[in-house]
Order: structure tokens, then sequence, then C-alpha cells
């Protein structure tokens, strides 16, 4: 029986947690949301897709408090998750990460079913200091997208 389940099973694939990208077994990058966050470029690029873009657009051209808020929301949100990231080769460069390291924790994800005992897991509340932490909020609220836009 376990033969059949582990033998002839198709190697496992997943998911860019950034693009969606289709990723094989052992391949990716780990990184944990402080490391996503503190990102400008991350913030630069998720403020300008398809689901945000209204946003960014209201908040550059009209001055639309609600969606300056809604920006600071989609910070948050971001910023909560818990999970390890795994992302593939083209999003890993929007972070200034040490790669060998990002590599070894990704195959141990790969190994561990997505578990990975990488060091400030969690939200990134719990790892960056409380000035680090406002400073990405207020960059990607005010900030994030203005070079993408057409002002
Ligand atoms: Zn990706």
């Amino acid at each position: 029986m376990f033969g059949n389940l582990f033998g002839k099973k198709k190697q496992p694939k997943t998911q860019c947690s950034i693009c969606k990208s289709l990723l094989e077994y052992k391949e990716g990058f780990a990184l944990t949301t402080s490391q996503v966050v503190v990102s400008k470029e991350y913030w630069d690029n998720k403020m300008v897709e398809p689901e945000t873009m209204v946003y960014t657009t209201n908040h550059f051209k009209k001055k639309d408090e609600n969606a300056t808020k809604m920006r600071g929301i989609i910070f948050e949100k971001t910023a909560e998750k818990e999970h390890t990231w795994l992302t593939c080769d083209t999003c890993i460069k929007q972070f200034d990460v040490d790669i060998e390291q990002a590599v070894s924790f990704a195959e141990e994800w790969w190994k561990n079913s997505g578990q990975v005992d990488m060091p400030h897991t969690g939200k990134a509340s719990d790892h960056l200091a409380p000035a680090a932490y406002d400073k990405m909020r207020t960059y990607a609220m005010m900030d994030a997208g203005a070079s993408k836009i057409r002002l």
C-alpha cells in the first residue's frame, strides 16, 4: 500500500506564493513574512496587480482616502501571514536576502511538506521593530507603485 501511495505518486508541485507560477519539487526560495514585507520592490509590484490597481490609481490620482486606507489594510493582511513563503526565480529578485539560505530552507520546506524551522517565521509584527514595521506600512500605503502608474 505504501509503495503504491509513495512510489507511483507524482512528484508534488506547488505555486509561487507571489505570482502563482508552478514550482516543481525542490524548486523555489523560502522567505519569512518579515523578509517579504520589508521589500519596497515587493510593494511596488503588489500595489499594481489587477486586484490592487484600482486602489493605487484612486489613491494617487483622486487622493481617495478609502483607497489609501485599503492599501494600508492590504499591507496588514500580508504582514499577518504566518506561513513560510515559497517564491519562484523571478519573484525572489524583489528581495535582498541570502539566496543560499533561501534555497536550503526551500529544500527543507519540500522535504517536510511545508514545515520549515526558519528563524523569524510568523507575523511580521512579531519580528520587526515597531519603527521598521511602521516605515514599511507607510511606504506600502502612501508610496508603493507610484513609479509604475502614469500620474
Ligand atoms: Zn513568482
